[in-house]
């Protein structure tokens, strides 16, 4: 820490993302990336805009943005687009809550919630998910401050039903309720059909996981045009040119080849399926997994054991230091090949061979 740093973010602790490691190739099963790369005509039309780099991006990403509401069956100005999906939900947190509306999220979500209430200097409450790992929906309701709900959950992979989401939103009129969808089109029901019924709803979704692209930053919210007003506020306020001219383009050539990425996804949800089967033969508890990723623990062997002995095995999952979860480890869903290896080595660490 430099002695400039300002007061504020001294007890700041960041987001750790999952490792990238550099020393050897890993089965990488670590950050949920989606286990195919982009289509085609996704990288030709990154290849292309690169040409026109000198020139700023749209700062309001027109083109991407009719293809994509098209796509949804909602119009553009439902729609805001970001860097990834981190940075709307930063800018929910900037333009909803503040010292007097707290944030409130579950106990166990995503890891960013209360990084981005630290930074925003948002007081946060955090819901205990019950003892099975789901979401107490009533635990929700008048709720007193802004709602983020990982729907599905992560890194637990369970999802609501989108009725139970619309009752959360029917018992908090006066609150925003933010639903992160990032997983949602690896089996989970979206809230998107909800946003003209409810005005406190602001949906976000990603483009790095049903899109295979991660590294592109492409993210987004859908909610009424006045909120979507109010979050283009903070962007334009800290940078109205968030994505750059080949994430744009990638994107729209992404969302123009859908069929792709729902094929895609479907592989994922089989693959899943079959790895969360193998698992449980081999005494695996596995959580009902509505994502790209399976959570799972095993009665006899720790959850940091299986994540060290798979990392020296050449297979990198994602271990999570707190308390109630410590024994579990979160598998992101690979190619069939890469979960075959990912059974069989996780079945020799816990048969101790
Ligand atoms: N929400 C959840 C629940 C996530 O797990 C992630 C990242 N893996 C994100 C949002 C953000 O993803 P991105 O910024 O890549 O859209």
């Amino acid at each position: 820490m430099s002695r400039f740093l300002s007061d504020q973010y001294t007890t700041l602790e960041a987001y750790v993302p999952g490792e990238q490691p550099r020393d050897q190739q890993y089965i990488k099963l670590n950050t949920n990336e989606n286990a195919f790369p982009p289509h085609p005509a996704v990288i030709r039309a990154a290849e292309e805009a690169a040409g026109s780099l000198h020139l700023y991006p749209d700062p309001e990403c027109r083109e991407l943005r009719e293809a994509l509401a098209e796509r949804m069956g909602i119009s553009p100005d439902e729609l805001l687009m970001t860097n990834g999906s981190d940075e709307i939900l930063n800018f929910a947190f900037m333009a909803f809550c503040d010292k007097h509306i707290p944030a409130v999220f579950p106990d166990i979500s995503y890891g960013f919630y209360s990084v981005y209430a630290e930074i925003n200097q948002v007081p946060y409450r955090e819901i205990p998910l019950r003892e099975d790992l789901t979401i107490r929906i009533e635990d929700y309701f008048h709720a007193a401050g802004t709602i983020f709900i990982a729907n599905p959950n992560a890194p637990t992979g369970i999802a609501l039903r989108r009725k139970e989401i619309e009752k959360i939103l029917q018992a908090n009129p006066y609150n925003a309720v933010v639903i992160d969808e990032a997983y949602v089109d690896f089996g989970g029901e979206s809230c998107v059909p909800l946003i003209r019924e409810y005005d406190n709803l602001l949906v976000t979704q990603t483009f790095s996981k049903f899109r295979s692209l991660a590294g592109g930053r492409l993210g987004y919210g859908a909610g009424n045009p006045e909120l979507i007003r109010d979050l283009n506020k903070m962007k334009y306020s800290t940078n109205p040119y968030t994505i750059n001219r080949m994430t744009m383009a990638a994107g729209i050539a992404c969302v123009k080849n859908d069929e792709y990425n729902l094929e895609n996804a479907r592989t994922i949800m089989e693959t899943r399926e079959w790895t969360r089967q193998e698992l449980e033969k081999n005494g695996f508890e596995v959580t009902p997994s509505r994502t790209n990723f399976l959570f799972a623990r095993h009665p006899k062997v720790s959850g940091e054991k299986l994540y060290l002995e798979l990392k020296a095995r050449g297979i990198l999952i994602r271990h999570f230091n707190a308390e109630r979860i410590r024994d579990y480890n979160r598998i992101t869903i690979g190619t069939r090949e890469q979960m075959e290896a990912l059974v069989r080595e996780a079945g020799k660490v816990v048969s101790g061979s």
